[in-house]
């Protein structure tokens, strides 16, 4: 953000607008392993062209331990571990290479009478390998603190959310920054100098109303927060 507002001569912005949710045709790109549909290597990365791990080097190379917490913290996954000791139990026979095998693995570590209600029983897991390998998280809360460097003065960011993680994160990063001292109360003069530097205008997230979810089942876990530039 900072590079391409500046090399626009961009002096502020009066409104951002961060829609989080993953493109579908991103998605639907044959071959790059987002789908648990179709059977493709295992790579997941939103930009190849960037030097980081793909999801086969996440799911071969991370120990039983980190695996589960991604799979429960980005996937709010149930069967987190269980599905963890089924990866690594599998790779030290053969590395897993394809979404296929992805999928075998995890509908292994899913008890049977779980799998029958609910979505695709990968879809979690999927969702939580994407989000490690792109760092989906760390990048949402550094585009947020650029939006706000770049705001102008009364100034708005409005962010659409469609997970739980990311929407706390962007709560916490509008009370941070809507905070201003941060001294303890026994303190009787502010030493620590903040300033508030956003208003909260969603106390409360706004959310989709029973009609749009009809006409879009994709907006019932849209969630919208604004704040303001001071
Ligand atoms: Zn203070």
């Amino acid at each position: 953000m900072d590079e391409l507002l500046c090399s626009a001569e961009v002096p502020g912005v009066d409104g951002f607008l961060f829609d989080l949710g993953v493109s579908s045709p991103q998605l639907d790109i044959p071959g790059r392993g987002f789908s648990y549909n179709e059977d493709a290597p295992l790579d997941m990365r939103m930009d190849p062209g960037n030097n980081t791990l793909n999801a086969a080097e996440v799911i071969n190379t991370y120990n039983e331990h980190d695996l589960a917490r991604i799979l429960r913290v980005y996937g709010e996954e149930k069967f987190a571990s269980q599905i963890a000791r089924e990866i690594v139990r599998r790779r030290e026979h053969e590395p897993i290479e394809t979404t296929g095998q992805f999928v075998e693995i995890i509908k292994a570590g899913i008890p049977a009478a779980a799998r029958r209600h609910g979505g695709h029983p990968a879809k979690k897991s999927f969702q939580a390998i994407r989000i490690e390998v792109n760092h989906e998280l760390d990048v949402l809360e550094r585009g947020l603190d650029a939006a706000t460097r770049w705001l102008n003065p009364g100034g708005r960011i409005c962010v659409i959310s469609y997970h739980s993680l990311e929407d706390r994160i962007v709560k916490n990063h509008f009370k941070e920054m809507s905070q201003g001292c941060t001294c303890p109360p026994e303190i009787p003069v502010c030493v620590c100098g903040n300033v508030p530097i956003l208003k909260v205008i969603t106390r409360k997230p706004l959310v989709a109303q029973p009609d749009e979810v009809a006409r879009n089942p994709r907006a019932r876990s849209a969630k919208i927060r604004v704040a303001q530039r001071l």
